[in-house]
């Protein structure tokens, strides 16, 4: 295949794609969905096990309280209008790392019908339908060893909570999709129900996709690329599969409805297995566990409880708050960051100035400790105290760096750090003068440039009376008295 059309294989093309998502959010409930086993990655293969999630025979599921609240306010972010009755039902399939021989899902009820969840893309705002959102178990792990004609299966996943989230066939681009999934991932995470971690799984993607010629309104036939852990391989894994498609019709066969798998490696996607139909399934209801029906009342406070959307957000910053879309968009990228801003803002309503220290003394410290913004436990009113303390050029924003450590490793106050070290900035009009005619005396070839209008030069004197006040002199300051002297 060539280079070129891998890149947007649909530049200038005849076809455009149609493609619908199924994502899986793993939940981050304390047990699992229908026993009381830990619901934690990491632990030891098949510790955390019970006869319910191991399907022994005659062990009976129970719901978990927390696994139908959590879903319900993330079917409710995504405008999702629920069922007052929902149900579960078994979808039958045989594979190794499925105990019972069913995964319990829920077919014809499910908790979310219908949804919109909307995004930027390219600066535009976009949407993607969803067709609905349900609940089910996830399934365990197998893991094949290389060079051994073995598989070792890990239960500790199985009867885990996942939230499955269907979109209707809206997207047409790979970037689209990833456009979508960043931010379907972002509202998860504002919403606290999981911790979204791609590399882990908790979040897995299905793509279906076809291609039909430009402006055509029917659908052909489709296939999906299953399990896709990272939004960098979706994007890839859909142009490939794009491509492959037009290759193929342009050549004049068809393409076979299959599930196929993206290989990273090769960067391609192969064929897996024939897809299998509905009816394979053999849904049937689960007779081991009641229906769920919810109040109104119950629903609405679930929906006054829902914190601020990221796309909201984002349009706050840039509306009313009057931030540039650049900082704005990485704040609402990084919820910690988000909330910490938003209880800066409350104190002090300079959003520039606290963004801007935010965005990058703050994640420096807290990228350095490999932690994110809430961990550093800086209390809001200190971080204002700082960036006060620049604004009001009691300290050069230079030297301010130099407080923000010290903050973090003490309870002093930020005027306790600054006159401790010594970093007041320099603001006294006869001792910054003083400087000032200093560096005049001593640069006389600038001086004449100044004189004889060349700007550039203007700064170069600042940055000499820096240089000779270590950083302390208020550089505003500086350049109104060097401008106030050479022009008289
Ligand atoms: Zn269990
Ligand atoms: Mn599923």
């Amino acid at each position: 295949m060539c280079a070129e059309n891998y890149l947007d294989p649909l530049q200038n093309s005849a076809y455009e794609a149609v493609s619908g998502l199924e994502v899986h959010v793993q939940l981050n409930t304390s047990t699992k969905m229908f026993c009381r086993c830990e619901n934690r990655f990491g632990a030891e293969p098949n510790t955390n096990v019970c006869p319910v999630c191991l399907g022994w025979p005659g062990a009976l599921p129970y719901a978990n309280r927390q696994a139908s609240e959590q879903p319900l306010r993330a079917v409710l972010a995504c405008g999702c209008e629920v069922g007052e009755f929902t149900k579960f039902d078994r979808k039958n399939y045989y594979y190794p790392d499925l105990p019972k021989g069913y995964q319990i899902s829920q077919y014809d009820q499910p908790l979310g019908l219908g949804g919109r969840v909307e995004f930027f893309l390219e600066g535009e705002r976009a949407g993607v339908r969803l067709t609905r959102i349900h609940l089910e178990e996830d399934a365990g792990k197998n893991t094949h060893v290389g060079g051994r004609p073995v598989s070792f299966v890990d239960l500790n996943r199985a009867g885990t909570p996942l939230l499955e989230i269907v979109t209707e066939p809206d997207i047409s681009s790979a970037a689209q999709a990833g456009a979508f999934l960043r931010n379907l991932r972002l509202i998860m995470l504002y919403l606290g129900v999981s911790d979204c971690n791609m590399e882990e799984g908790s979040l897995r993607c299905d793509v279906n996709i076809s291609i039909r010629p430009k402006g055509a309104e029917h659908l052909e036939t489709r296939s999906e690329i299953k399990n896709l852990n990272s939004f960098n391989f979706i994007e890839k894994a859909l142009n490939y599969e794009i491509a492959r498609q037009i290759e193929l019709k342009e050549r004049g066969e068809e393409v076979v409805q299959e599930t196929r798998l993206y290989d990273p490696d090769r960067d391609e996607t192969r064929s897996m297995r024939g897809k299998e139909a509905e009816h394979d399934y053999r849904y049937f209801p689960e007779p081991d566990l009641t229906p769920v029906t919810f109040a109104p009342g119950q629903l609405e406070e679930i929906r006054s409880e829902l914190p601020e959307l990221p796309i909201d957000r984002l349009q706050r910053y840039t509306g009313e708050l009057e931030l540039e879309e650049y900082p704005a968009d990485l704040l609402v990228r990084d919820h910690e960051a988000a909330v910490f801003f938003d209880s800066c803002v409350k104190i002090y309503p300079q959003a520039r100035s606290v963004a801007n220290w935010i965005l990058n003394s703050l994640k420096e410290e807290a990228n350095s400790r490999k932690v994110g913004i809430s961990s550093l436990g800086l209390e809001p009113g200190r971080f204002v105290d700082l960036v006060k303390a620049v604004d009001d050029g009691i300290v050069s924003s230079q030297k301010a760096r130099d407080v923000l450590e010290p903050m973090l490793e003490t309870d002093k106050s930020v005027a306790e750090i600054i006159s401790e070290l010594g970093l007041e900035q320099i603001s006294d009009d006869s001792m910054l003068r003083e400087q000032v005619e200093k560096v005049l005396a001593e640069h006389p070839g600038p001086v004449e440039d100044v004189r004889a209008g060349k700007k550039n030069s203007v700064n170069f004197l600042v940055g000499q009376v820096m240089k000779e006040t270590r950083g302390k002199a208020n550089p505003g300051k500086v350049a109104g008295i060097i401008g106030e002297i050479l022009s008289a």
